[in-house]
């Protein structure tokens, strides 16, 4: 006979503000195989703790039901407890009274109806709950990272100086990612390329990084602490154990026209190149899309001159096996292209901006690249169109980012600072000239970010206007900028040289793609989306993959690389035991039951189910039939709900404890 103990907490105010929590557990109390039944103001304080434990000792209860908010929020907590006052932790249930009741009801009397009925099912539920062992698998102390910017950098650094293999993969030719474009860093102003190489060396050097560069992720399989990574490593032409990054080739290369990326393409590079000259590895990648050899068969210049032979034609992309314990994911992002709406792009474009066709109408990125001293000026602002030193620069602010009517609504965090650290670059550079800022309202919640932004204004004399841009258009070599300062109501217009556009932070292309490889959600923006907001912000849900830097949202240097060390720091507390503890609620498949049509294999987002074969004594193969790994389960029940024979039941969530719980209302 069960000895059920029922635990009604009050959430401060959250669950008895609605529902009238004395009378949820005096109700409760009467269920047949109740023994016990209190309430309580916070049962996930230490007091509450206590109360439990206290009460399964001295009631001798068999099962626990606290009746409370979600169990993603505290289902651990309890079950921890729980099995700190000698019971199984699967012994004990929670009855979400919470986010599924008092919150969403306003009417008390119905709520605490309501609650009776929540708590009640799980009354049943809970009786019918077995004590479940739990499943232990090995752990792979390597870890992977995936992206080669300040937050893979810093993640990599730190889980290698913590003694464990990493593998560090960078989908472009060379690791550093946005901040190696960046001229100056806000709030410092220090060189974004000076604290920046050392950290990319450093990862070059460091005996436990195992560096792919110019490669991507194929496919990943696996779970916690057993992952199998494949990575395509793509043919640089180029032979990275031979090359000496001498030049010659880039030298001799007689395609020299094409836009370099890495300068927004302002600048231009030859067919086989480096990214930049600080580029980590300094090994050059042929551009075969450019070059004359791949295009005609002629050229082959580059091998020729080559020294050490490090040139090959003939180089295929690899496909190599990595197996890691734990991923962290650091893909960062990618500013919003005003040059013309980017296929699958969630926002409308800026027609109004000049369709990206005005050469002088730029972005934040490109900016930074003609104020960097290794850009395509040296340094010098000069605009686009004629090489003339602009004497009046107008930036935007809020381009694309918290624009509902275009389709993105979130702040991209990031664009007052460094559009107040243009202003000050600008004027460092253009002593004469005037920068104007069109601007919602200032965002500078950071140390020292509100004084920086002030000295935009005081000190290097940019003009705030508070208000939004309704058209640009090219007057003669001007672009007038038409808008509103809506402070003191009159309509602005400013014949500038330059516009420079703050354009809305959006994931890397290719967020989505590589999400469902790796079994991780994400929102409606491509965003990686945390387990939990505020107690778990740097994990999936996914176990064993972690997020850093600005694939999660919108993100500055030292909040990327704060995010990077806590990534890693979890990676390090995974890798601290031999053996993983997972949770046993895992499918389970009945043999007899199953025909082997394996939908559950096809719908399993997991990759758990196997296929078994069935033989009998004299070995002959009687059926196959799916098996679950209970290692790989997450647990999700697709299987379940999908096996047209019922051949499937998950611990907790048996057919049994579903109809017990629908018997009870
Ligand atoms: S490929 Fe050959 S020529 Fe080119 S940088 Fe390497 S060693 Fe020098
Ligand atoms: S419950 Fe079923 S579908 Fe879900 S992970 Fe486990 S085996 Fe796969």
């Amino acid at each position: 006979m069960s000895r059920i103990g029922v635990f009604v907490c009050h959430c401060g105010e959250n669950i008895s503000r609605t529902v009238d929590v004395e009378r949820v557990a005096a109700q409760v109390g009467m269920l047949p195989g109740v023994a016990f039944s209190t309430d309580y103001k916070y049962m996930c304080s230490d007091p509450g703790q206590t109360l439990l434990k206290r009460a399964i000792q001295e009631q001798r209860l068999s099962h626990v039901v606290v009746a409370a908010c979600s169990p993603r929020m505290h289902e651990k907590t309890f079950r921890k407890a729980v099995e700190a006052a000698g019971l199984n932790p699967f012994l004990c249930e929670m009855a979400n009274i919470r986010e599924h009741c008092s919150w969403v009801h306003e009417d008390k009397q119905e709520a605490t109806e309501k609650a009776i009925e929540i708590v009640g099912m799980m009354v049943e539920r809970v009786k019918k709950n077995r004590v479940l062992p739990t499943i232990t698998v090995p752990v792979t102390k390597r870890s992977l990272v995936i992206g080669g910017g300040i937050a893979g950098i810093q993640a990599a650094l730190d889980i290698a100086d913590a003694g464990h293999e990493v593998v560090l993969v960078e989908r472009e030719p060379s690791i550093g990612g946005h901040m190696a474009q960046l001229s100056e860093t806000f709030p410092t102003l220090d060189c974004s390329q000076c604290i920046m190489t050392p950290k990319m060396v450093d990862v070059a050097n460091h005996p436990k990084i195992k560096l792919y560069t110019y490669a991507e992720i194929e496919h990943v399989e696996g779970y916690i602490g057993n992952f199998q990574v494949t990575v395509r490593k793509k043919a640089r032409s180029v032979d990275e154990d031979r090359c000496t990054g001498c030049g010659v080739c880039m030298e001799k290369c007689p395609i020299k026209k094409i836009p370099n990326k890495f300068d927004c393409n302002r600048g231009m590079r030859p067919a086989i190149y480096v990214p930049f000259p600080q580029a980590v590895p300094n090994t050059p990648v042929i551009d075969r899309e450019h070059c004359t050899k791949f295009r005609t068969g002629k050229c082959g210049l580059c091998q020729k001159v080559c020294g050490p032979g490090a040139v090959d034609y003939e180089q295929e992309d690899q496909l190599i096996v990595e197996p890691v314990g734990a991923i962290v994911v650091a893909t960062g992002f990618d500013l919003y292209s005003i040059a013309e709406k980017p296929k699958g792009s969630p926002i409308k474009g800026y027609g109004e901006f000049g369709h990206g066709k005005l050469p002088d109408v730029i972005d934040g990125m490109t900016f930074e690249r003609l104020a960097s001293a290794s850009g395509p000026t040296g340094g010098k602002i000069l605009r686009p169109s004629d090489g003339k030193e602009p004497k009046q620069i107008v930036f935007i602010q809020c381009v694309g980012s918290r624009a509902r009517e275009k389709g993105i609504s979130y702040c991209s965090k990031i664009c007052c600072m460094y559009t107040a650290k243009h202003t000050m670059l600008y004027h460092h550079k253009v002593h004469d000239g005037q920068a104007y800022v069109f601007f919602m309202d200032a965002r500078t919640p950071g140390k020292n970010y509100d004084e920086f932004w002030r000295r935009s204004i005081e000190e290097e004399e940019a003009v705030y206007i508070r208000g939004m841009v309704s058209r640009l258009y090219q007057k003669d070599d001007k672009i007038v900028v038409m808008g509103s300062d809506i402070s003191v109501g009159v309509q602005v217009e400013i014949e500038a040289d330059m516009v420079v556009l703050a354009t809305a932070v959006q994931p890397q292309a290719g967020a989505e793609l590589l999400a469902q490889k790796l079994g991780i959600s994400y929102d409606k923006y491509n965003f990686y989306s945390e387990a939990h907001a505020k107690l778990r912000p740097v994990e999936c849900a996914t176990a064993g993959i972690y997020l850093a830097g600005a694939c999660q949202g919108p993100k500055d240097i030292p909040d990327t690389v704060s995010q990077a060390s806590a990534a890693a720091a979890k990676v390090m507390t995974l890798f601290a035991k031999d053996k993983l503890e997972r949770e046993p609620v895992v499918a389970k498949v009945k043999d007899a039951g199953c025909v082997g049509c394996f939908y559950c294999k096809k719908v399993c987002p997991y990759g758990a189910v196997e296929e078994k074969e069935m033989r009998d004594r004299q070995g002959n193969l009687v059926k196959v039939v799916a098996y679950v790994n209970p290692g790989v389960c997450g647990g999700c029940g697709t299987c379940q709900a999908t096996c047209p024979s019922k051949s499937v039941e998950l611990d907790g969530y048996t057919d049994e404890q579903i109809v017990a719980m629908i018997e009870a209302l």
